[in-house]
């Protein structure tokens, strides 16, 4: 969305009087919150936050979400759907489980089409409800205002107290407090660290991992330092920062946004032109003085955990996070005010009181989600339970046996994508000949592969030309999953076509 479109002028239209002087303004311009970021100051500097403890119903609605959501969070590695994890994206062994169905390597194709169906689904959800995801879901957000903040407030209370306490000089008080919040949030972090690695292992790895003799997972091990020293330092000290410089959707959402799009917007032709409130004037006084229902008192950018001024209108750095609306509505319950003066809404819906409206990019969008949706949902449906590979077995081209019959020798590795063992007979097809599997009887783990050697014998007579087409049947329960062709070698007469 174009920033300037949907950036109130602070106090409404200035007009030019008639000697074509313009007048003051009778608030000060905030037009250069552009040229600066609200958490750097003029030498680039970070300005550290002390965003005010944020209270109404919307929190109260994020906080419930909030458990629900951490509960999942938590719990996800450990979930399984036909035995296998809800989640996994296990990058050290390149498998993969979503909603219970595992992907590996030879899926590429359906992890691909996955990830545009998830970045089109982003596109239209963005340009529907805006950032609703950042304010509600974002696992940071989520992280850093229902659990690492609240702590903070709990240890060293509101934000001018959690000021003063940083600017006193270092006391046993100080220490202990800061001592105290540090530990818990290492402590915390120690367990998201742990979380997020049991999503990379997989519940079973992680557990075998923290219940093991250390010494034979010193890799591991060290993962779970580095992930709880990386969300340490971004929830005790970057924070907000993680949003503004280095979450890309924050950016995508400058192009993903329209006029239609709901966000967190201030009201500006209610608002403006912003003034004082002042206990002799009534909301009709007021009215008549040109004054609208923002009475500049600030509490909005207060309590914004990203530090800017949402009376700027839409910006990058918004997370939707929803504390500017609660402490502007406890504002104008105080006033007598109606609610709302910050609220979800359009651009068009402030500017033309316009309701959410269907727009034909939203149509394109769900067009197309729609169609990657089917293309998926075919490729699912249709997909192998198993995934073969044959090779030749290095080094071997045929061999001639004692009966005079002529093999080649195959290694075969089979993948099992289900939740479940999965005993696999494989048998030739053509021509006739004789398929002896090393090994048997086959049973491949449940998620897991095994890998074989087969040895295929045929009679002399049967090779036409070298290379030759076997067609070779992996079976279960009778019924064939998959047909590979692989080529077979052997001497061919000169005289043979
Ligand atoms: S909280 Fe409401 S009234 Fe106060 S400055 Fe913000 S928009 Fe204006
Ligand atoms: S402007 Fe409001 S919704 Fe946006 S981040 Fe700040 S407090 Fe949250």
């Amino acid at each position: 969305m174009d920033d300037t479109r949907s950036r109130p002028v602070p106090q409404g239209p200035v007009p030019l009087t008639g000697n074509g002087r313009t007048p003051p303004p009778a608030v000060p311009r905030s037009d250069d919150f552009r040229d600066h970021l609200a958490t750097a100051d003029a030498r680039g500097r970070r300005i550290w936050l002390y965003p005010r403890k944020p209270q109404g119903r919307y929190t109260r609605a994020r906080r419930i979400v909030s458990v629900f959501l951490l509960a999942f969070l938590f719990a996800g590695p450990f979930l399984t759907i036909n035995g296998n994890p809800v989640l996994m994206i296990n990058v050290v062994e390149r498998r993969f489980s979503v909603l219970g169905q595992v992907f590996w390597p030879q899926d590429a194709a359906i992890l691909a089409l996955g990830l545009l169906l998830f970045f089109t689904a982003i596109a239209v959800f963005t340009a529907a409800f805006g950032r609703l995801w950042c304010g509600w879901t974002c696992p940071q957000t989520v992280f850093m205002e229902m659990v690492f903040r609240p702590i903070e407030y709990w240890i060293e209370g509101d934000a001018p107290e959690q000021r003063a306490l940083n600017a006193a000089p270092w006391t046993a008080r100080k220490l202990f407090k800061k001592v105290t919040k540090h530990v818990i949030f290492l402590a915390l972090s120690f367990l998201i660290g742990n979380t997020f690695l049991a999503y990379i292992l997989g519940g079973r790895a992680w557990w075998a991992l923290v219940t093991d003799d250390p010494r034979r997972h010193l890799t591991g091990l060290g993962f779970m330092l580095l992930f709880t020293l990386v969300f340490y330092g971004v929830f005790a000290r970057f924070r907000e920062q993680a949003c503004t410089f280095i979450c890309p959707y924050g950016r995508f959402q400058s192009v993903l946004l329209d006029e239609h799009s709901i966000v967190v917007a201030y009201d500006y032709k209610r608002g403006e032109r912003r003034g004082r409130w002042r206990r002799d004037q009534s909301p009709a006084q007021r009215r008549a003085a040109g004054l609208g229902d923002c009475i500049d008192c600030r509490r909005c950018v207060e309590v914004c955990p990203t530090g800017i001024d949402i009376r700027n209108g839409t910006q990058m750095e918004c997370v939707n996070c929803t504390a500017c609306m609660d402490a502007c509505d406890a504002v104008m319950d105080r006033l007598g005010l109606p609610r709302g003066l910050i609220r979800y809404a359009s651009l068009n819906g402030i500017e033309r009181g316009e309701r959410l409206r269907i727009t034909p990019r939203m149509v394109l969008y769900t067009c197309v989600l729609l169609g990657l949706l089917t293309a998926l949902g075919f490729i699912l449906a249709t997909r192998s339970p198993v995934d073969v590979t044959v090779l030749r077995a290095p080094g071997s081209l045929f061999q001639k046996t004692p009966e005079g019959r002529i093999s080649n020798l195959y290694q075969m590795k089979i993948v099992n994508k289900t939740g479940q063992p999965m005993p696999v007979e494989l048998n030739l097809l053509e021509p006739t000949g004789r398929l002896t599997v090393f090994g048997a009887p086959l049973v491949v783990p449940a998620g897991d592969l095994i890998q074989t050697s087969v040895l295929v014998e045929l009679e002399p007579g049967q090779l036409h030309k070298s290379p030759m087409e076997i067609r070779i049947a992996v079976q279960h329960d009778g019924r064939t999953l998959q047909t590979i062709r692989t080529s077979f070698l052997g001497p061919v007469s000169p005289t043979r076509p």
